[in-house]
């Protein structure tokens, strides 16, 4: 993934979602999951939308089946930019305790996947977790930082 490559969110989006980790901050830390929908323009990615899936998400939890999760989640994204004409989909979900590094279940998603980005948005920021372990035996793993702006 390129260095000059930007992620720019709007700020009444921004503000939405933090209020959702927020507001699972006070009840016992419930996780939402879901996707955050983008446009890309040159090298910028600009988010434009949300959706929200699972409400509470049980996203620490190990997966029952990992094969499933995979499947359910390749065509779920495919599915997602195909009827909505969007260019980049990624799966979202909330960190109401404020930890905005990945929770070992996460880091396992993405070690089953062998590339893929997490994004985490907790009560005061969005930040996604690029991952690619397709052609390096350690795997690369980028912070995404958003950008937040105003349209
Ligand atoms: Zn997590």
């Amino acid at each position: 993934m390129s260095i000059d490559f930007r992620y720019l969110i709007p700020e009444d989006i921004f503000n939405e979602l933090t209020e959702l980790a927020q507001k699972g901050h006070e009840q016992d830390d419930r996780i939402v999951q879901g996707w955050l929908f983008a446009d890309r323009k040159n090298n910028f990615a600009i988010v434009n939308g949300y959706d929200v899936t699972k409400d509470p998400a049980k996203c620490h939890i190990r997966p029952k089946s990992w094969m499933k999760l995979k499947k359910h989640k390749l065509y779920q994204m495919r599915k997602l930019k195909e009827e909505k004409n969007i260019d980049i989909v990624y799966q979202f979900h909330t960190h109401p305790d404020g930890k905005e590094e990945l929770h070992k279940i996460d880091l396992k998603i993405l070690e089953y996947l062998t590339t893929g980005v997490k994004v985490v948005v907790t009560p005061k920021n969005v930040i996604g977790w690029y991952y690619d372990k397709r052609e390096t035996k350690k795997p690369i793993i980028d912070k995404m930082v958003f950008e937040i702006i105003n349209k």
